[in-house]
């Protein structure tokens, strides 16, 4: 049996201007590195032989009624518009209404040049594939919106980055592929019926209940609050959060030189790209309004009457704010057990969060550790717990299950970097083992395990990575 895709292509109808019409470029030597059967089974796909997955999912073998094409966009890049970007080494295969309904894309990342390439290569190598398809798919099990990882493929070619590298292939499977920059293309280019279309499309496709593009431009925003809330939630650093890395869907994309921060620092960056900060960890909370401002730009055409609809969508792009803060103070209530907000509860939290940057205090572990005792041993000093232990234990007194609450909500493992950077190395040298155990242990965060213990572990200070490239 040969792999088949009910394939259901929608954004290829779209105008031609929207895109590239391409196939993939070969490669080499074709190998299957990992394929999600699961994400499969939802899609409705029907997988092959491990051969005519490896050709498939490297770009080899064109499936039946695909219909590859490169989607054009725009974006700003680290506050820089750049009028034009646009897959310049992935290819939307096609798409798939999946067993509930929804309309998922099906990409190829690092399939090879196209029209948007500029500089590049085309190609991506087995480091940032590996990280992708780890983080995604972990980000998923924890329940955070994102896109997910169906394969990935070695392309027996080498790849040049700072040094020679194994080239790769991801897969990955979006909502859709509409970007904040999708919309600032058309925007810049002053094409109001190609903003018309797009506007339609992205209604239908992910928020039929709106009712024009202010009613959009809210929906996108409260998505965004509460996705950038449960980010910061689980001490997840994305770390590109250009405009064309943001999606109208709501969803995680763009997996680069993204991180879980180990010790609690609100500081934190590790991108090597990101010299002043822009996206580190406390900055997305604002950076994610400026890209919503963005988004606001580019909608504003849309309106009948663009000129007095500016008052208006300011106000609810000052709206976010706000509701990142309410967004930020439930989800961290729930990692102390607090599932019935007070005001004051914002300020137990703040205090724990202060002790434990002082006190180096790993982020997850410390919040996983509350509900056994464990929490204090997490800090330098002990002294900063225990003064901040009898208020908290006071409050959570009035809670129906905090301990329950906190074990939902607080992973007991994460992707650490010193532990994907671990298996990427080992993947570089040919064994795989590594990744796919991670990959399998990450596919229950909240669950303890005895003999998974170790990749719960902080780095130790040699083990510390402190920069992260894409
Ligand atoms: P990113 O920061 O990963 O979102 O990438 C920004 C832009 O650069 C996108 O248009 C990518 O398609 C493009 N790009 C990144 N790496 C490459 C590459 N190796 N070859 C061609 N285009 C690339
Ligand atoms: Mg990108
Ligand atoms: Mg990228």
């Amino acid at each position: 049996m040969q792999t088949a895709i009910p394939f259901d292509n929608s954004y290829a109808r779209l105008p031609e201007r929207f895109y590239t019409r391409l196939g993939p470029s070969p490669v080499q030597a074709p190998s299957l590195i990992a394929f999600n059967h699961a994400l499969a089974e939802e899609l409705g796909i029907e997988a092959g032989p491990e051969d005519d997955l490896a050709r498939i999912f490297s770009g080899n073998a064109t499936p039946e009624n695909a219909a590859p094409l490169a989607q054009l966009y725009a974006g700003h890049q680290f506050g820089q518009f750049n009028p034009q970007l646009g897959d310049g080494r992935a290819l939307l295969l096609g798409e798939v209404v999946d067993r509930s309904g929804t309309r998922r894309d099906i990409q190829l990342k690092g399939s090879g040049p196209t029209p948007y390439s500029r500089m590049g290569d085309g190609r991506a190598w087995l480091g940032p594939v590996l990280r992708e398809y780890l983080v995604s798919e972990a980000m998923h099990a924890m329940g955070v919106p994102s896109t997910r990882a169906l394969a990935a493929t070695r392309t027996g070619e080498t790849v040049i980055r700072e040094e020679p590298y194994p080239g790769a292939v991801l897969t990955r499977v979006a909502q859709s592929h509409i970007r904040v920059g999708t919309f600032q293309v058309f925007h810049a280019r002053r094409d109001q019926e190609g903003l018309e279309a797009l506007y339609a499309y992205t209604v239908e496709r992910h928020y039929p209940e709106a009712r024009d593009p202010a009613d959009l431009l809210s929906k996108v925003i409260a998505r965004q609050a509460e996705l950038v809330a449960q980010w910061m939630s689980l001490g997840f650093i994305h770390g590109v959060m250009n405009t064309d890395n943001c999606t109208l869907s709501g969803e995680t994309i763009d997996y680069g030189p993204c991180a879980f921060m180990d010790a609690y620092h609100p500081e934190t960056v590790f991108s090597s790209i990101d010299r002043y900060g822009r996206y580190g960890y406390a900055n997305q909370a604002d950076i994610i309004v400026w890209n919503m401002a963005q988004l606001a730009t580019a909608l504003l055409p849309l309106m009948p009457d663009p000129e007095t609809a500016v008052a208006d969508f300011t106000q609810r792009v000052h709206a976010m704010p706000e509701l990142i803060r309410a967004a930020w103070e439930r989800r961290f209530a729930a990692k102390i057990g607090i599932s019935n907000l007070r005001p004051e509860d914002k300020d137990l939290v703040a205090d724990l969060l202060t002790r434990m940057q002082e006190g180096q205090a790993d982020f997850t572990n410390t919040f996983r550790a509350l509900g056994d005792g464990g929490a204090r041993d997490q800090f330098t000093d002990p002294a900063l717990f225990d003064l901040w232990e009898p208020r908290w234990t006071e409050r959570i007194a009035d809670e129906p299950e905090p301990q329950a609450l906190m074990a939902r909500t607080n992973p007991w493992v994460i992707p650490r970097t010193h532990r994907i950077e671990a298996a990427i190395m080992a993947a570089v040298a040919g064994d795989d083992a590594p990744f796919h155990r991670l990959n399998r242990v990450l596919s229950d965060p909240f669950t303890p395990r005895a003999e998974d213990a170790d990749l719960t572990r902080a780095p130790l200070p040699d083990e510390r990575v402190l920069a992260t490239f894409c």
